[in-house]
């Protein structure tokens, strides 16, 4: 659809041709509508659908023009680099109005927080908040959300794995009950249903294709332990010469350190790509593994995200990623352009439900390979695995800090 067929305002419109965006995408199509007409929305899509101006542009509709800056709308994200982006993305397609937006997230030094009390006390227009940080204002009782009209969840699927569902409850418990919901999942697992049929009333529901993994990659995973996991990495490097072009994701910067030494240390050409590294080391290395000057490249999963890089022979995930839709964006660096590509993802016992999430949300089981005879057994496949609990050990469910 054209955005001017969903009825928004002048300087809406003047902002999306200023920003190049010429039709809606197919996110925008489906939920603009519901939204306009005051409905709460469960929307299932994933990053890079446009679903964040899906609905920051029907807010803004609504917002824009009244003057008084109280605050109307509040967006819950999981992280600060989201709170970051879509309060930029406020601004941007607010330019034209007179909204004001507000990021509020932790992980800071503490030096922001004055700024943050006046933002939420004098009426930031729209505050875009991570759980935690937001909670803290709360506890101290200044917060106003009196005149509250939208509550939006972005990525709620993300914010449920991070162990964020208890601070989420206990922040709509000071929101006015009439209001408009929104709730975007790039998952609809069942409790995010759960938490839906909770917070939202009679929502309209919206759904994209989930993206599949391109039908070239060759999809595999190996079981493994810990310890066995380096040395598999290497045999599989020495394993595939052909391989021109090999991406290595783990989960610490620690790992990316020890991977990348061990690969060195057999002579592969390797670099390693961590926030350890100025940005413009980072551009230079990335300059040489898209030239293929650079083999090999190992990097952070927080990392991933922003990375262009495509057309790789191979991508092996060291740790299963958190997200089975990062799953599918990095299986989808591969096989590019009718050339075909292989994607390994090593499993530990604790990351065993993600696995299980990743095949749910691909809609197909990924096949498990043997490890090679001379790294010994590796756990054994357990298609009941459950994240592991706190209380037992392992891994622990403590609100990561991004
Ligand atoms: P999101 O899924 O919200 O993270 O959006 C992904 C990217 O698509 C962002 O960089 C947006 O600026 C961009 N985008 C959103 N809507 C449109 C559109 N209608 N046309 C072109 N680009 C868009």
């Amino acid at each position: 659809m054209q955005f001017t067929e969903f009825g928004l305002n002048e300087q809406l419109l003047e902002a999306i041709s200023y920003m190049g965006f010429e039709k809606a995408t197919p996110i925008q199509d489906q939920a603009i509508p519901h939204i306009m007409q005051g409905a709460d929305l469960i929307a299932c899509a994933q990053t890079g659908t446009g679903k964040t101006a899906a609905y920051i542009l029907p807010i803004l509709n609504k917002i824009a023009g009244n003057n008084d800056h109280l605050t109307r709308a509040l967006v819950i994200v999981p992280t600060r680099e989201l709170a970051l982006q879509i309060d930029q993305q406020f601004n941007g397609f607010g330019y034209f109005t007179d909204i004001s937006s507000i990021p509020v997230y932790g992980g800071g030094d503490g030096g922001e927080w004055e700024q943050e009390r006046k933002s939420l006390t004098t009426g930031a227009d729209v505050i875009v908040a991570t759980p935690g940080k937001l909670i803290a204002h709360l506890a101290m009782g200044y917060v106003k959300f009196d005149d509250l009209e939208y509550l939006v969840l972005d990525e709620a699927d993300r914010m449920l794995d991070i162990g964020f569902h208890d601070d989420i409850m206990k922040i709509i418990t000071y929101l006015p009950k009439k209001r408009q919901t929104l709730m975007f999942s790039a998952t609809m697992a069942p409790e995010i249903r759960k938490m839906a049929s909770k917070i939202l009333s009679k929502p309209a529901e919206v759904s994209l294709e989930i993206a599949k993994p391109p039908e070239g990659v060759l999809q595999a995973v190996y079981l493994a332990f810990d310890e066995q996991k380096t040395p598999l990495i290497n045999s599989l490097i020495a394993d595939k010469p052909e391989c021109k072009s090999i991406l290595i994701f783990c989960s610490t910067k620690k790992k990316v350190a020890e991977i990348s030494r061990t690969l060195k240390g057999n002579n592969y050409s390797v670099a390693g790509i961590s926030s350890d590294l100025k940005q413009s080391e980072r551009e230079e290395v990335l300059v040489k593994f898209r030239a293929r000057q650079i083999r090999v490249l190992v990097a952070t999963d927080v990392m991933s995200r922003g990375m262009d890089i495509k057309d790789i022979n191979l991508v092996i995930n060291y740790d299963a990623p958190q997200d089975a839709e990062d799953y599918v964006h990095r299986v989808g660096r591969t096989a590019r352009a009718e050339t075909t590509g292989i994607a390994l993802t090593l499993v530990n016992r604790d990351d065993m439900y993600k696995l299980k999430k990743i095949e749910g949300l691909i809609e197909k089981e990924i096949i498990k390979i043997p490890l090679p005879a001379e790294l010994g057994i590796g756990p054994e496949w357990d298609p009941r695995a459950q994240r592991p609990n706190k209380r037992h050990g392992g891994f622990h469910q403590k609100k990561r800090k991004r």
